[in-house]
């Protein structure tokens, strides 16, 4: 098999390179560096199964002779992110999700779709479930990250319906793990980096938002199973973990697993957060026989050792 992984040098993109090549694959990856570090491709870097291209996914693909999948996983994904860079993300997940289309159209090949759990908004359903239509403002200040995965969406069942192409998507919710920027504004590296500064966590509003967490490795392993389904009985799919917790138990767990007393500040919540979030897995669990098993303790303890071993304060 024959990867192309756009958002290759991004936080989930080198772990999904990484497992692929794993996997058996070539992988070819591409990646403009706009939130993502070569750094975090060291480890295979010099496979020869391996090779990173730097590009704009937004303007062009890799001219390749052969691909059989392509992981469109390029576009910033921190509130941030893509405050700062409203346009790009516009720009990659629809110009850049109609680019990877086209290439998976010319080779025949299948597409797999990084969307989120930002399509359903702030829910007015609970938990998500994917037939849920979602509750997104589209003029607000997330509106550039939710409008363009839900467009992206959009795209990959146009492409089904009228090229017959092989495209799936991930509603992926919150993930964490290591290789996350600490300065990337999201949940878990902020309350690290601040656990492990001695300064207070940061918690906006009043903290009793919701949100599930899921270990990195376990997202990887369900997309590879959804990968590899030739056939599937859905092509869009919640992966995501369903314990449920609030900002606060995040906050407290971190500074336990830090050996810091927890001391907060809190800030106002921006505006459009979403109360409350918990994917149903009702489809991952039948379709991938697929469950997150890693706790929030151990992966958080995980991803603490890797900021202390690997991110200058
Ligand atoms: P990340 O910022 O670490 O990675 C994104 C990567 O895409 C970066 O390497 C960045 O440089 C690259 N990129 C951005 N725009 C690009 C462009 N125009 N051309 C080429 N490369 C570009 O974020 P992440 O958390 O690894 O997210 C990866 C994907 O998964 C994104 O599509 C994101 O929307 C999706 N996602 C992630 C989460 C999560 O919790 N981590 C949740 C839902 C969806
Ligand atoms: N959050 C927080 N302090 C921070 C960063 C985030 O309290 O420094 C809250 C944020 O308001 C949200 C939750 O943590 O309710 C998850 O935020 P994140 O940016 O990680 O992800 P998203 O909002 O996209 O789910």
């Amino acid at each position: 098999m024959i990867s192309l992984v756009t958002g290759a040098a991004g936080f989930v993109g080198s772990h999904l390179c990484q497992a692929l090549l794993r996997e058996g694959h070539e992988v070819v990856g591409s990646d403009n560096l706009m939130t993502g570090d070569i750094s975090n491709l060291s480890t295979i870097l010099d496979d020869d199964r391996f090779r990173f291209i730097e590009s704009d996914a937004s303007e062009t693909l890799p001219d390749l002779e052969r691909v059989d999948i392509i992981f469109h996983f390029a576009s910033p994904a921190s509130p941030i992110d893509y405050a700062e860079r409203p346009l790009s993300t516009l720009r990659v997940n629809s110009r850049g999700t109609e680019l990877c289309c086209e290439l998976a159209a010319r080779h025949g090949a299948r597409i797999l779709y990084a969307s989120t759990s930002e399509v359903y908004g702030d829910p007015l359903e609970h938990p998500q479930r994917e037939d849920y239509f979602g509750n997104v403002n589209s003029i607000g200040p997330r509106s550039c990250y939710d409008e363009a995965k839900r467009y992206g969406e959009a795209v990959i069942a146009a492409y089904r319906r009228t090229a017959a192409l092989d495209g799936r998507m991930v509603r992926i919710f919150n993930t964490y793990g290591p290789r996350m920027r600490r300065h990337d504004g999201r949940v878990v590296p902020t309350f690290i980096n601040e656990a492990l500064s001695g300064q207070p966590l940061t918690v906006f509003g009043d903290g009793t938002q919701t949100r599930s967490l899921c270990y990195v490795d376990d997202l990887i392993e369900a997309i590879l199973r959804f990968a590899a389904i030739d056939d599937p009985a859905y092509w869009v799919v919640n992966i995501g973990n369903d314990e449920e917790v609030t900002v606060l138990e995040i906050a407290r767990t971190i500074s336990e697993l830090c050996g810091v007393p927890m001391r907060i500040r809190h800030e106002p919540l921006p505006e459009n957060d979403p109360r409350q979030r918990r994917p149903d897995l009702t489809r991952a669990r039948a379709l991938l026989k697929w469950r997150a098993h890693t706790p929030m303790s151990e992966g958080l303890a995980r991803t603490i050792a890797w900021f202390k071993r690997a991110v200058p304060a």
